[in-house]
């Protein structure tokens, strides 16, 4: 004869605000943001070029420390539509997230594409495919965060 075991439980939500120091990498990347400017780091070893710039190559484990300004334009790799509201949601909703691949460098850049009807998935679906050309499109004011870019839009 088994006997289950029986756990007292308790729901509960755990909030853990924290700070991420930016370090050298970040600080020169956002610093360039600033002047309207991205800039990525290129791997010796395997010749990579990685934006947002990394301090090393995740493939090779090696140090970066070529930095190279990078393409504000590039072709879209996928894209996420989202339109519902979660707990701890930055943006408003509707939005659409995007992995773009900017000219000349080998990893996507995760970022946003507006300047778009945005009202329905279909709306979307219908303007957006793999491949299509998207440009950077900044923010007057900036302030070295990556929202300095508003948006990804299609080049026209
Ligand atoms: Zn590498």
């Amino acid at each position: 004869m088994s006997q289950a075991k029986e756990y007292r439980i308790f729901e509960t939500e755990v909030w853990l605000p924290y700070r991420v120091a930016y370090g050298e990498t970040w600080t020169r990347f956002f610093e360039g943001m600033k002047e309207q400017k991205l800039y990525g780091t290129q791997c010796r070893k395997c010749g990579r070029v990685l934006v947002p710039a990394r301090s090393f190559c995740p493939r090779c484990f090696v140090d970066t420390s070529d930095w190279v300004e990078v393409s504000q334009t590039g072709n879209l790799q996928a894209f996420c539509y989202t339109n519902y509201r979660y707990y701890g949601q930055a943006l408003d909703p509707p939005y659409v997230t995007a992995l773009i691949r900017l000219d000349r460098t080998e990893v996507d850049f995760v970022h946003l594409i507006g300047g778009i009807d945005l009202t329905s998935v279909e709306a979307v679906s219908s303007r957006l495919a793999k491949g299509m050309r998207l440009h950077a499109v900044w923010e007057k004011v900036r302030q070295g965060h990556i929202l300095d870019i508003k948006h990804f839009e299609p080049v026209e």
